[in-house]
């Protein structure tokens, strides 16, 4: 087996192109399981491409004008949980607070989460939700994905033989956002299921995005359009209204999108009910809720 260690993203796309079928290696935190359960081989004939020293996939930019985030993909989820960027997008910060322990977060990169692509990847529904989009990179060029196509399947991108995550452009919204996660436990845990919500007040919007209860995230677009319509927007900025029947319906709603499995983690009941509960949950956060009289 022979590692490579590029000092340039140009390098490791050159890498990546010279030797085909090369592993691209990040934090190793999904890589090495692999490897250790024999899901993955090592023959002497791989060759890794260890892209943590690669400056490009460890710095973040902020577009003031584009109102985007910009994150290479070797940025870690320990940077992520943490002031700047946690101020940037709250959500993604919350997820990340949740993914592992302190050791796995300060090697494991939003790009080894995109790329690996689990249905219960604690960052996804985030970058769902905000409509975020994936840079990739290659000898041939640059190009961006949604990532809701970058997503095609479980642990399935659309990512080509010799192409590279170099980043993940985040949209900044202007308005409430959260994750939640629901698991055996309160840390090191893969979540049985996932909601993000992020509210964008000029659009008048509430997005939703699922995780681990479909093949890929899943965005609830009928809990949404229920939502645009019944939050009552009309008292301004951080006074938003909704009524606690709409919040129940919203709930209802967000669940009827998820197509969970039953696995060795929960039940699909299970899920879809912890849907249910997230979703109404994290649109309280975001609302005042209002009782009948
Ligand atoms: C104990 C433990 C607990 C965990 N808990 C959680 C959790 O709570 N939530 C969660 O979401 N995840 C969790 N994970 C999974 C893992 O930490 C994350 O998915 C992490 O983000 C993977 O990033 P990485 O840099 O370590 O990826 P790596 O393991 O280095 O790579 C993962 C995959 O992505 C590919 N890859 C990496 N970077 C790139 C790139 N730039 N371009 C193209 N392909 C690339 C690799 O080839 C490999 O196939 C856990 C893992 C462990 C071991």
């Amino acid at each position: 087996m022979a590692v490579l260690v590029p000092r340039s993203l140009a390098a490791a796309v050159g890498m990546l192109d010279e030797h085909p079928g090369a592993v691209v290696l990040a934090g190793g935190t999904d890589l090495l399981v692999e490897i250790n359960e024999r899901h993955r081989t090592i023959g002497d004939e791989l060759t890794v491409v260890a892209v943590n020293r690669v400056p490009e996939l460890r710095a973040w930019t902020f577009d003031r004008d584009a109102r985007t985030l910009r994150l290479g993909a070797g940025v870690t989820y320990t940077e992520i949980a943490a002031d700047p960027i946690a101020a940037f997008v709250p959500a993604l910060a919350q997820a990340a607070r949740t993914v592992g322990s302190p050791q796995i977060r300060n090697t494991a990169t939003i790009g080894g989460n995109l790329a690996t692509c689990s249905p219960a990847g604690d960052g996804l529904p985030v970058l769902v939700a905000v409509d975020a989009d994936v840079e990739l990179v290659s000898t041939s060029g640059t190009r961006t994905l949604p990532v809701g196509e970058f997503m095609v399947g479980v642990k399935q991108t659309a990512l080509a033989p010799g192409e590279l995550i170099s980043a993940v452009n985040v949209p900044l919204l202007d308005g409430w956002q959260g994750y939640s996660k629901v698991g055996v436990r309160n840390a090191m845990v893969i979540a049985i299921s996932g909601v993000c919500l992020a509210v964008d007040r000029p659009s008048r919007s509430v997005r939703i995005a699922l995780g681990s209860v479909a093949p890929t995230i899943v965005r609830a677009a009928d809990a949404e359009a229920f939502a645009a319509e019944r939050v009552d927007w009309g008292r301004g900025p951080g006074n938003e209204t909704v009524s606690a029947d709409d919040a129940a319906e919203f709930g209802r709603l967000a669940a009827a999108a998820s197509q969970p499995i039953t696995d060795h983690r929960s039940t699909a009941d299970y899920r879809r009910h912890s849907i249910d509960v997230l979703a109404r949950r994290l649109l309280g956060r975001a609302f005042a809720v209002e009782e009948a009289a």
